[in-house]
């Protein structure tokens, strides 16, 4: 019988928890938060990480009187754990964890309707850009895509049935960088809610609530995993009715995660703090080195002065990340070339995690981007993508040196 006192205590309790962590010490920080963060010891048996709950189901004792869970998808210990630990680190109220980023995506454009409007970033993840294309269109919800480097693109986009403004950045792949508090602006003047994709950055280097957006979601199969062995997604606000609505849509559409990856997640949120500042670590001095190497075209990378969104990375990020993506000097054979010969890197999808990852996003994760609008974008057959990861530099500095020699010799 899983049913004790201490799991009601996990669950019930995590909002409390997570309050008197933050109430008693206001300044708590985001390195203490992510290994207590709505969790606390299981008062039983001292178990000092949290249970995994796999029970689908919670008895009660009587009818409709329960401890605070009776269904699995409604509700359960494990993900309540995890959906306080995100929703802290964000420094939001109301957090809410899903099976995948783009289950999260979904929820969040279920509180539209038909006839609605969205204005979007021009450079979102080839996954979101699918979404907005090919499922929300046909049931007549319509996005802009915009460039928001340039804010007042933002405001022309809106029109009298524009619902939401959505972001992401640092952008995929392009690394561009949009002002957060300047677009947010807009949106409250529109009286409409800006979401924040804060996948790239994470909370350590990124707060988009501070900056005035209203939701921010994760895809967490990334950083906040961080070891590429769980896909999942989450959600968090700091308005009420939004997150009783979003707690609504996730229980009725049912995109929940499996109590085993929301202990994955949770255990993995326990070094992001420390797995980020060696990803930036590294990640500056891989861009520096690519700035410099004669095959390299340009680099693009918020943490060098030579980026367009230099400034407002420096007022709004911590840090700069540990993405890096770069144009390779010649044609598409080269760049197979490169991506065959690396070693430690691996050529392969995602990124966020442990180790190091390199692609090409013109054939793979922005595949499903049309050629006219890739173009536009400066997704162009040399640009490679590298998510940094957490091996020794000058090995993956070799690596890369190594993929060079590859392309040359084509
Ligand atoms: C991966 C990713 C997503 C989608 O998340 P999944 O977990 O793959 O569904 C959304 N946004 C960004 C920025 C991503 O990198």
């Amino acid at each position: 019988m899983l049913m004790n006192p201490s799991y009601v205590d996990i669950a019930g309790g995590v909002g409390r928890v997570v309050m008197s962590l933050m109430s008693a010490k206001p300044g708590l920080s985001i390195d203490t938060l992510a290994i207590h963060g709505g969790q606390h010891h299981e008062p039983i048996t001292g178990a000092v990480m949290p249970p995994i709950v796999l029970s689908t189901t919670f008895a009660q004792d009587g009818p409709g009187n329960h401890k605070g869970f009776d269904y699995g998808r409604s509700g359960n210990p494990t993900r309540n754990a995890l959906e306080a630990c995100i929703a802290s680190l964000e420094g939001g109220k109301h957090g809410l964890a899903y099976s995948s980023g783009c289950g999260a995506m979904t929820n969040i454009l279920h509180l539209l309707r038909p006839g609605d409007h969205v204005v979007c970033g021009d450079d979102v993840y080839g996954g979101t850009f699918r979404i907005f294309d090919k499922v929300m269109k046909p049931m007549g919800i319509e996005a802009t895509f915009v460039d928001m480097t340039d804010v007042s693109r933002v405001e022309k986009a809106m029109r009298a049935n524009t619902k939401m403004v959505w972001m992401e950045t640092p952008s995929n792949p392009m690394l561009k960088v949009f002002d957060i508090a300047a677009v947010a602006e807009l949106a409250k003047k529109q009286g409409v809610p800006l979401v924040v994709d804060n996948t790239f950055a994470t909370p350590v280097l990124q707060r988009p609530l501070d900056l005035g957006a209203t939701i921010v979601v994760h895809s967490t199969t990334k950083y906040l995993n961080g070891h590429s062995d769980a896909v999942g997604g989450a959600i968090v606000t700091r308005d009420d009715a939004l997150g009783e609505r979003l707690r609504f849509l996730q229980n009725a559409m049912g995109a929940v995660p499996s109590p085993f990856d929301c202990y994955l997640v949770l255990r993995g949120l326990k070094t992001l703090p420390v797995r980020m500042r060696q990803h930036v670590a590294s990640a500056r001095t891989l861009a520096a080195k690519l700035v410099g190497h004669p095959q390299v075209e340009r680099v693009h990378y918020p943490g060098l002065e030579s980026h367009p969104g230099y400034a407002v990375a420096q007022k709004q990020m911590s840090a700069p990340g540990g993405m890096i993506s770069f144009d390779l000097r010649g044609s598409l054979d080269q760049s197979r070339a490169f991506l065959k010969a690396l070693r430690i890197f691996a050529c392969a999808e995602s990124l966020g995690g442990v180790e190091s990852l390199a692609e090409h996003p013109a054939i793979m994760t922005h595949a499903s981007v049309p050629p006219e609008n890739r173009k536009a974008l400066g997704i162009v057959d040399g640009l490679i993508r590298l998510s940094v990861g957490l091996e020794a530099e000058a090995d993956l500095w070799a690596d890369l040196e190594a993929g060079f020699h590859a392309a040359k010799a084509v």
